[in-house]
């Protein structure tokens, strides 16, 4: 099958003040593949997204989408050029409705929408995560899946081509964790390309195409979960670490 490269990181690295949290890091996603991102605790993941957002800045390399350089390019551009993440932490508004809060993502992405047209468009999303009748319930009202539910329409809505998911599925309980994956399934079907770090095992093995693991800011194995997640450097990196 031949692909398109659509990211490509090279020699990126990320200090703060002493410590390098991401060193020289390299890797390519190719169109419609799901890169898992993995590692122990403190391993550099969420700071990579961070970099790849534009939500803080490389020290060194270079980042790339489809060719373009966008390296320090700033965040909104980046978002309208396709890139959009959740946080490892919900950030929704809690005082405001489902629908309200989707078509906040709606406003940004690289094709924006306003009025009628966003409101429909939010609607699409808000059945497609499986949240068809609760479009204007409150955020503060809802269970936790259905704000990680939320969290991944607001996502949609800005229509990303690079999908960032920071342990979507983390908090999930063994029901609501096959939905998830199950949904993020779904989203690969569609074509989508995702970047999603992980430490579900289960979800890793059964979504990524391909996986990267990081450890103390450097990548120490790249390829299929198949291989990778039986690799003994792997094991050893994760051994001790309390979410492996
Ligand atoms: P992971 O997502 O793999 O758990 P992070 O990327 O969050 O790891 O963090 C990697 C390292 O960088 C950690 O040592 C963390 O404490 C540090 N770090 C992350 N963000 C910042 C920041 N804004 N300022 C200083 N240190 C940070
Ligand atoms: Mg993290």
């Amino acid at each position: 099958m031949t692909q398109n490269v659509v990211l490509t990181l090279q020699g990126v690295t990320k200090r703060f003040g002493g410590l390098v949290a991401v060193n020289a890091m390299d890797f390519s996603v190719q169109e419609g593949q799901v890169l898992g991102l993995i590692g122990p605790n403190g391993s550099g993941k969420s700071t990579t997204l961070n970099l790849i957002s534009g939500a803080l800045p490389a020290t060194s390399g270079s980042i790339a989408l489809r060719g373009t350089d966008i390296t320090t390019m700033p965040a909104r551009d980046i978002t309208r050029r396709g890139i959009s993440r959740t946080f490892q932490l919900v950030r929704l508004l809690p005082s405001m409705d489902v629908l309200e809060n989707v078509m906040a993502g709606a406003v940004f992405g690289h094709r924006r929408r306003w009025g009628t047209d966003a409101r429909s468009y939010a609607m699409g999303l808000i059945d497609r995560v499986g949240l068809g009748g609760k479009a204007h319930a409150r955020i503060s009202q809802l269970t936790y899946i259905d704000t990680k539910r939320v969290e991944l329409a607001r996502v949609l809505a800005s229509d990303p081509k690079l999908l960032l998911l920071d342990e979507w599925l983390a908090g999930l309980n063994p029901t609501e964790l096959e939905i998830g994956i199950d949904l993020i399934k779904s989203l690969r079907d569609d074509g989508r390309t995702i970047i999603l770090v992980e430490h579900v095992m289960d979800a890793i093995r059964s979504l990524c195409d391909t996986c990267v693991v990081m450890s103390s800011g450097t990548k120490i194995a790249e390829g299929p979960p198949s291989s990778v997640l039986t690799d003994p450097e792997v094991v050893r990196a994760y051994l001790g670490d309390d979410d492996a």
